[in-house]
């Protein structure tokens, strides 16, 4: 049996970020910057002694799309062009709590 935990009900804009409903109950609200700066694909990582290809740049980052890929997963388009980041839900969900 699934997870619910890691099942989104609904997914909607706000602000700049995304607020999902839980299939669990839980809402959880992420600002685009907070979403840009976790965001987990390699040209983000960091790697010593390099800074990341493509880190957040200076100012305001907002989330322009979010398409759900399978079931678990989201993938955030934001408005600085980047576009490669794949959410997992486990992320997501480890990130609400990480960020309360
Ligand atoms: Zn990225």
């Amino acid at each position: 049996m699934a997870d619910l935990s890691l099942q989104p009900k609904s997914i909607d804009r706000i602000g700049s970020g995304i607020r999902i409903t839980w299939q669990d109950g839980a809402i959880s609200s992420y600002s685009g910057e907070l979403l840009r700066d976790h965001c987990p694909c390699a040209l983000c990582k960091e790697t010593p002694g390099h800074p990341p290809p493509q880190g957040r740049p200076p100012g305001p980052v907002s989330v322009k799309s979010a398409q759900a890929m399978g079931w678990y997963a989201l993938q955030l388009v934001f408005s600085d062009g980047h576009d490669t980041g794949i959410f997992t839900y486990e992320l997501l969900r480890k990130l609400a709590a990480e960020s309360k």
